[in-house]
């Protein structure tokens, strides 16, 4: 199909690139290798002199962005995708509209993103920060304060905390990633903490102060001052300059564009996907829709995602990756529920690479062996979780991974290690 891409930033690659995974997983690494260095004498390496300046943090940071955005570029060209730059909206006869000129399109996906939204009824400024604002900062705050503890604000606490920031982390619910198993909040929660990172959990935030040279914060009754504070919980579909409604495409009452499993809104030819659409605001659940929508709107057969099976991550260290139901939600929806667990340190590799932090959990039903659901806390999980989509994904159950050979040492030896555990005869352990 020929084929035009309307972006009204400066830049292609969306937020992701821009803004969001990209430059939060560069800042990420840097405090990876930080510790590397820091804590290099556990094998007898001694630095003397480490001196860590963000401006060279920053530096990594724009030049992955460059470089990723750069390919994207790279492949609208070899592809002939035309970029149009301007804002984008719907005409009522469902062709397009940027900036005043219409154009003409059979079919349209739209794919404009969330935007954050501040919560509190406080507004984003110089100190009070969106997470997109706090990836990209040029300075690194002495002192910081996070609002949510969920995926974005943990990695933010964990990157700074590492960083050398002190970091206080806030949360509502009675945990952190309160999406997440409770036994895998538990073990994350604990090496967050020794991140130079103050966690509060059941926090009830009284009042956000911006003074004009600090935020003044009282939490549970406590005053605090901090450099900058990231709000990191809130965001929302960005429809407003789309024209949704004068072409007659349905949302929700959360914003989000109403669709069916092939991504198709209530406006024929007409399609939408990512932070647009309900299911997890996650880059690769948006770019598989993305491809869902165009094998649909190119007369193809396709199939809808099983949305609770999309894995997620979240890039602290050690990092938590996971899919399906956690154990309550499994014993709620009345499975016959096997659980094997499995701590890192019980397998060969974590030991041997220091980073024996963690665990994993499998939750699976007893009736088939199916696995309903995979949690890891641990170095390497946004890796280690794609053997478990996979063997679902083959209609494989925990028995199969059980006795499946994985190489030895290795991180996945673990995995196979909870599958046992979920079968009933753990090894090593
Ligand atoms: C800090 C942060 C970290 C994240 N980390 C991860 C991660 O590690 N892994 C992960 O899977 N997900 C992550 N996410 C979520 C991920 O960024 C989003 O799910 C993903 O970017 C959604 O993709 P999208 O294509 O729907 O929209 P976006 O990436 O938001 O892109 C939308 C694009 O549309 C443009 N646009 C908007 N309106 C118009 C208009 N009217 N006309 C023209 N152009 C328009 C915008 O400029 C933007 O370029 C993170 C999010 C945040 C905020």
């Amino acid at each position: 199909m020929k084929t035009a891409v309307v972006e009204r930033a400066d830049t292609v690659g969306g937020r992701c690139l821009n803004e969001a995974c990209i430059p939060a997983k560069a800042v990420l690494r840097v405090a990876d290798a930080y510790k590397e260095v820091t804590e290099a004498k556990d094998f007898g390496i001694s630095v003397s002199g480490v001196d860590f300046d963000f401006a060279g943090a920053a530096g990594h940071r724009d030049k992955v962005i460059k470089t990723l955005t750069g390919g994207v570029s790279m492949l609208f060209d070899k592809n002939k995708v035309e970029v149009i730059r301007g804002q984008g909206s719907l005409t009522a006869g469902g062709n397009v509209e940027v900036d005043g000129k219409e154009i003409e399109a059979a079919k349209v996906v739209l794919a404009t993103g969330s935007v954050a939204r501040p919560i509190l009824g406080l507004e984003f400024g110089e100190r009070i920060l969106d997470t997109a604002a706090m990836w990209l900062t040029s300075a690194q705050p002495k002192r910081l304060a996070v609002i949510g503890a969920g995926a974005s604000g943990t990695e933010v606490a964990s990157a700074f905390g590492r960083l050398g920031t002190d970091v206080m982390l806030i949360e509502a619910l009675d945990q952190i990633l309160p999406l997440e198993d409770k036994d895998i909040a538990r073990a994350c929660q604990r090496e967050i903490a020794k991140q130079n990172v103050t966690i509060v959990t059941g926090a009830n935030v009284e009042s956000v102060e911006d003074t004009g040279s600090a935020v003044k914060i009282v939490v549970n009754g406590e005053t605090h001052e901090f450099d900058l504070l990231c709000i990191a919980a809130g965001r929302g579909a960005d429809t407003e300059a789309l024209g949704l409604d004068a072409a007659d495409v349905k949302t929700d009452d959360r914003g989000l564009i109403e669709v069916d499993g092939a991504l198709r809104t209530s406006r024929e030819g007409v399609w939408a996907i990512g932070d647009l659409v309900p299911g997890p605001a996650l880059a690769h659940k948006a770019s598989d829709e993305g491809i869902i929508a165009v094998e649909d709107a190119a007369g193809l057969d396709t199939h809808p995602i099983d949305y609770p099976y999309v894995p997620r991550v979240t890039f602290c260290s050690p990092q938590v990756a996971s899919f399906g139901l956690t154990e309550a939600q499994a014993k709620e929806a009345g499975h016959d529920v096997a659980v094997g667990k499995i701590p890192m340190g019980a397998v060969g590799a974590p030991t041997v690479y220091g980073e024996r932090g963690g665990m994993i959990k499998l939750v699976g039903d007893k009736a088939y062996g199916e696995i309903l659901g995979a949690h890891i806390v641990s170095a390497k999980a946004a890796e280690l979780i794609e053997e478990l989509v996979i063997a679902r994904d083959l209609e494989g159950g925990y028995p199969e991974v059980a006795r499946s050979i994985h190489p030895h040492p290795a991180f996945a030896e673990a995995v196979l290690e909870a599958a046992r555990a979920t079968d009933g005869w753990l090894i090593h352990g």
